[in-house]
């Protein structure tokens, strides 16, 4: 097995090669490399990544599904004025509206997503009510809130007086300059395995503040910010959408898992791809955040990003609940 798990690490080092596995293959490579089998376990997004999986342990602690840990995780965030980068008081973009994006996914491969959708302070369950209730995956904008009207969700203002203010602070400039860490930006992205070995995940965000209008990033697109194969593993993103969604962030981090990469590495992987994607449009790599987090189908966790700041909570048997420095390639 350790030759062999040797000389698959070789090939996968060839980009071209990186799919090339037969699924039931990998898939035993996964099983075979098992030492521990960690369950539950839930993992997040920075520091609001904290009270988030806080919430979701309440599910999984007591034999609750995944899919309903990660919707009751992040929307903490969801719901919290103070939190400038999801749901309630996030930035605006540079119309002053805030526009919200979100996406969830279970262990059978159900998804549901919305897109640029506003007065609504919880996205994500009008991401499961799309899920669950429609015959289709993504849903945006105005249908979006139409929807979600129709499902009862209520219709609030998200611009709150702080969000507001900064608005109009930029406008003075109306420089798109998106920072590297925590400024002006940062999305949940929660995943989880449940007790009874499932795996889901969520993720949410109000997007790049000052953002054109209707501008979408990867947070709500399933494959670049969440990916979930029962079978495998799930990850999500945070950073710039504009470069996740070019690699296909997060179904790219999966396949590398059922690859027989750990979570880190295949973590480490994408943020390889999407420097060499970033380096062929001569784009600075400073001006870049990008960051993995993942599980595999043992409940071993790993993250990665491109610039030393990002940090990532996780909540398991082993680990109560700790902010994690991911590390990083720069
Ligand atoms: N990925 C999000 C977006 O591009 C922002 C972030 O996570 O920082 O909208």
């Amino acid at each position: 097995m350790k030759t062999s798990r040797r000389a698959f690490l070789k090939l996968s080092a060839l980009t071209a090669s990186v799919f090339t596995v037969s699924k039931s293959k990998a898939t035993n490579m996964v099983l075979e490399n098992s030492k521990k089998n960690i369950k539950p376990i839930v993992m997040s997004t920075w520091r609001f990544g904290i009270q988030a999986n806080a919430a979701a342990w309440e599910f999984l602690s007591k034999n609750g599904t995944a899919l309903d840990a990660v919707e009751a995780g992040v929307k903490i965030p969801e719901g919290d004025p103070n939190e400038r980068s999801v749901g309630l008081g996030g930035r605006p973009d540079r119309d002053g509206r805030v526009t919200l994006d979100a996406c969830i996914m279970d262990h059978l491969g159900n998804i549901g997503s919305v897109a640029c959708l506003e007065n609504i302070v919880h996205p994500i369950s009008v991401a499961r009510a799309v899920m669950e209730k429609t015959p289709h995956v993504m849903i945006v904008g105005g249908g979006a809130l139409d929807f979600a009207l129709s499902q009862g969700f209520k219709k609030e203002n998200l611009l709150t007086p702080e969000s507001e203010a900064e608005w109009k602070e930029w406008l003075k400039k109306s420089e798109y300059k998106p920072k590297v860490n925590i400024e002006n930006h940062d999305t949940i992205g929660m995943i989880a395995l449940d007790a009874n070995g499932n795996l889901s995940g969520a993720c949410t965000t109000s997007g790049m503040a000052f953002k054109m209008h209707g501008r979408v990033g990867d947070s709500p697109i399933i494959g670049a910010g969440l990916f979930v194969d029962n079978e495998v593993g799930a990850a999500t993103a945070t950073g710039h959408g504009e470069e996740v969604i070019r690699i296909a962030g997060c179904h790219t981090v999966v396949e590398l898992m059922r690859q027989g990469l750990s979570p880190q590495e295949a973590c480490k992987k994408a943020v390889e791809r999407i420097i060499v994607s970033a380096k062929n449009r001569n784009k600075p790599l400073n001006e870049l955040q990008i960051g993995f987090i993942a599980i595999n189908k043992k409940g071993e966790h790993g993250a990665y990003c491109l610039q030393k700041g990002f940090n990532y909570a996780v909540y398991s048997p082993e680990i109560n609940n700790q902010l994690i420095d991911a590390a990083s390639l720069m």
